[in-house]
């Protein structure tokens, strides 16, 4: 066998040791017989070097080299008899773990493959040649994600897991500013949190300056009771987002007002027309729509969206007031800072609280509740704003991990799969 050869077939580990090394193919299945050169032995009862050759064995050891066809090792695997105890044992096996007929090989590159978020249990079942249970039984084996030790910057963030799960949510602890996971619980209920936390010593939870998080009030107790020294910040996205629910609600129900009047002067209809197709004006920031001439079907023109704005606030004054008090609080979001928010934070609270649409009374509510929260939100961490963003991604990724794993049912399993695929940098145990 050649140089190349040995290479080919992922055996360039025993080199040294190969005695005969032949290929042929039968139906489909490449077929590698193998056989070491002898090497010296003891009796390994009674350490006697009086032994004698007794026979071979012909083991099969699945070994995947190529993902278009299987190929397995026909191991010939010496037997011998020790001369004074009568004991008989094999020689060293190096290519495959005792009582297994899969190769090291073809298990190092299972768990490789299984650290890309798309691929599944089955997919490596199919591309390796072995069984789907098999690839469960390597992978529960070597890997076991740990917690992650405690950062100073934690996102908190919930991600639904399924309905087949004992809890819905799972609760997804992530590193800011190192951007890697810390951990995935099994639900974000306040009591399995606390308990969670009164694990980890004391001098770690001290040492957490920041927990960024949505609006969950289970969250903040849960920190001021196991992290009474890290400030609580929320997620500015997701502030913006609840307002953006709150102008919808106001834009839509404006915009209902012109359709219920079916006897109404054709502008009217004109008013709900335009409240419907251009929604998006609402929402997105502005400076983010089309800046070219945009086409009105109804009007049968072409307007640039600083007359399509025009035209929407001028339909009705609350729909008008509500919007342009909605970008105050974005612009405020956008531009303040930690040091000196406090002023136009306490006139945006008084602006909502007082207002006279209840939606955005509430959110001057939210603003009230949440004050101390919102300020640290500006806090800045290697050059960036803290918020919950980085996290975002990662939850794509786990629900990636959920959808394609056809339901894992252990929690565990699932937590491994999901922290080895995110991280990268899960140790391989017991290799
Ligand atoms: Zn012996």
């Amino acid at each position: 066998m050649t140089y190349d050869t040995i290479n080919i077939l992922h055996l360039e580990r025993f080199r040294d040791k190969i005695q005969l090394l032949e290929t042929r193919l039968d139906k489909g299945t490449l077929i590698i017989e193998l056989r070491f050169h002898k090497q010296e032995i003891i009796c390994p009862v009674c350490h006697n070097m009086h032994i004698k050759f007794h026979s071979y064995q012909y083991k099969k050891i699945i070994h995947s080299i190529s993902t278009h066809q299987k190929s397995i090792i026909r191991f010939h695997h010496r037997k011998y008899q020790c001369k004074q105890c009568h004991k008989i044992f094999y020689e060293h096996n190096p290519i495959s773990d005792i009582y297994e007929n899969i190769s090291l090989y073809t298990k190092t590159s299972i768990l490789n493959y299984l650290k890309d978020y798309n691929h599944t249990f089955t997919s490596a079942a199919i591309h390796y040649y072995v069984s789907i249970q098999t690839v469960i039984n390597i992978f529960d084996r070597y890997v076991e994600a740990k917690r992650r030790k405690l950062p100073i910057v934690i996102n908190i963030d919930e991600v639904f897991i399924s309905r087949t799960h004992a809890y819905k949510y799972a609760c997804v602890l992530f590193d800011f500013k190192g951007r890697k996971m810390i951990d995935l619980l099994p639900t974000r209920h306040k009591h399995y949190l606390i308990k969670y936390f009164s694990r980890i010593p004391k001098s770690e939870l001290d040492q957490v300056e920041v927990v960024v998080m949505d609006m969950w009030t289970s969250y903040k107790e849960v920190v001021h009771l196991c992290m009474p020294k890290a400030k609580i910040a929320v997620d500015s996205f997701h502030l913006i987002r609840t307002l953006n629910e709150i102008i919808k609600r106001i834009r839509i129900d404006t915009m209902n007002k012109y359709k219920q009047h079916k006897s109404a002067p054709v502008h009217d209809d004109m008013y709900y027309y335009m409240l419907k197709k251009f929604h998006y004006f609402f929402l997105k920031n502005y400076e983010d729509i089309y800046d070219g001439k945009i086409h009105i079907r109804k009007m049968q023109a072409y307007w640039h969206k600083s007359d399509i704005l025009h035209y929407l606030l001028s339909i009705n004054d609350d729909l008008k007031e509500a919007y342009m008090l909605k970008e105050w609080y974005r612009e405020f979001n956008l531009t303040a800072a930690y040091d000196t928010c406090d002023d136009e934070l306490n006139k945006l609270v008084y602006q909502f609280r007082n207002h006279k649409l209840a939606g955005l009374r509430s959110f001057g509510k939210t603003l009230i509740n949440w004050k101390d929260e919102i300020k640290n939100s500006f806090l800045v961490y290697d050059k960036r704003r803290i918020s919950n963003g980085p996290i975002e991604s990662v939850n794509n990724k786990i629900k990636t991990v959920i959808k394609t794993s056809n339901g894992i049912q252990s929690f565990n399993r699932l937590r491994n799969k999901i922290m080895y695929s995110i991280n990268k940098d899960v140790p391989i145990k017991n290799k």
